[in-house]
């Protein structure tokens, strides 16, 4: 890829328009950001020297953590060098060996690298399935060592871990049921809304600000990578759960500090997700994948979930193609017609459930979106 990050990439030299990328709201290159960035690297240079532990805390960090913790609504937020680092290090520090992780079949692979590494004992629920879910806090833990089956009461700590909006398939977590099933159960709750940040809710919170159960998660995981258009992760929750992190989440400890840059032009898309220009933008977003969903539709082609009501959106649209050679060729015949969708393929996605994952941003055109349906419509055939 040449030049910015955008509607429009230049791949091996040729303009192709992008439908693949993260950047929901088209803030990867956006003027407000690249000043941010800028002006951080006059007054900070360019890199931070060693872990924020040591003396790579430059001081946007402290404006950046503030800030995420003002927009999500809570006590306090910690920012990890990447979203990844995030889940991988909160997994760690919150359990151990003699816990469990219960973890949705779908789960990005940081969180399942993260109870991995743990030494936690793992479980996981079938996609979206509450029942088994309920069955897994209801309980036992069994012993993958010892085989045997033990009761809850000696189980240790429960962490059940869930994203909000699924990363490949765009459908979301049951997350009213699962706070609920977690609160009976006595289990601690972490999700990650890594697509829904900045994207959804009346302050584009994330799903749990939508569904109104934001004071009844432990910790909540999020991305400065995606929406919010720069790099870096973080960990919104209460002020002993930062305490924990800065004490104890290797990713975080051991990993030198993000570029002051990134975190001053993290801290500039963060007030402009909050401010009326964001809720702007976000807006724009939508009506972009009304469009696609509409125009998919009207073509005769099924998104992966069904029924897709107005309430139930986001900004991911997975084209289920099932053969991952299939798969491959849309995605060629698309870059041909001047589009780029990378096929998505195991081990990302199940065997027999290749996709192209369409990607919407705000700074598509309605022309772009009407041109890229029409072509697949046309492949179709
Ligand atoms: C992208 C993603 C991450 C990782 O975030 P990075 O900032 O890219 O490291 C974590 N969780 C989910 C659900 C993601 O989609």
């Amino acid at each position: 890829m040449d030049g910015p990050q955008g509607p429009r990439l230049r791949v091996d030299g040729r303009e192709v328009i992008n439908f693949s990328s993260n950047d929901y709201l088209g803030l990867a290159n956006d003027p407000v950001l690249r000043d941010a960035a800028a002006r951080a690297i006059e007054r900070h240079g360019v890199g931070a020297g060693a872990s924020r532990l040591v003396c790579g805390n430059l001081a946007p960090y402290a404006e950046l953590e503030a800030r995420l913790a003002a927009f999500k609504g809570k006590p306090a937020a910690v920012v990890f060098s990447s979203g990844y680092a995030a889940n991988v290090g909160t997994i760690g520090a919150l359990v151990g060996r003699g816990d469990t992780v219960i973890l949705d079949k779908l789960n990005h692979a940081s969180i399942i690298d993260g109870a991995r590494q743990s030494g936690a004992t793992l479980r996981v629920y079938p996609h979206g399935d509450l029942n088994k879910l309920e069955k897994l806090l209801k309980s036992f833990v069994r012993s993958p060592v010892t085989g045997v089956t033990q009761h809850r009461k000696n189980a240790g700590r429960v962490l059940v871990v869930t994203e909000t909006v699924f990363s490949m398939d765009g459908d979301r977590a049951p997350l009213r049921e699962i706070v609920e099933l977690k609160e009976r159960y006595g289990a601690w709750l972490m999700i990650d809304e890594a697509h829904a940040t900045g994207l959804l809710g009346q302050r584009r919170r994330g799903l749990a600000e939508e569904l109104g159960v934001e004071d009844r998660v432990d910790a909540t995981i999020g991305t400065l990578s995606k929406a919010l258009g720069c790099a870096g992760g973080f960990v919104c929750g209460s002020r002993a759960l930062a305490g924990l992190l800065i004490n104890r989440a290797r990713s975080l400890i051991y990993s030198t500090a993000l570029p002051p840059a990134i975190v001053a032009a993290a801290c500039a898309a963060v007030e402009f997700v909050m401010s009326d220009a964001g809720g702007q933008r976000c807006r724009a977003l939508w009506e972009r994948v009304n469009e696609l969903l509409r125009g998919l539709e009207s073509a005769g082609m099924a998104v992966a979930s069904p029924a897709r009501p107005q309430t139930a959106r986001s900004a991911i649209v997975p084209l289920v193609l099932g053969d991952a050679a299939r798969a491959v060729e849309w995605s060629d015949e698309l870059f041909k017609r001047g589009f780029f969708v990378p096929a998505i393929r195991y081990p990302t996605v199940a065997r027999g459930a290749a996709r192209l994952r369409l990607t919407v941003t705000a700074s598509h055109t309605s022309e772009q979106v009407g041109s890229l349906v029409e072509t697949l419509s046309r492949l179709n055939r």
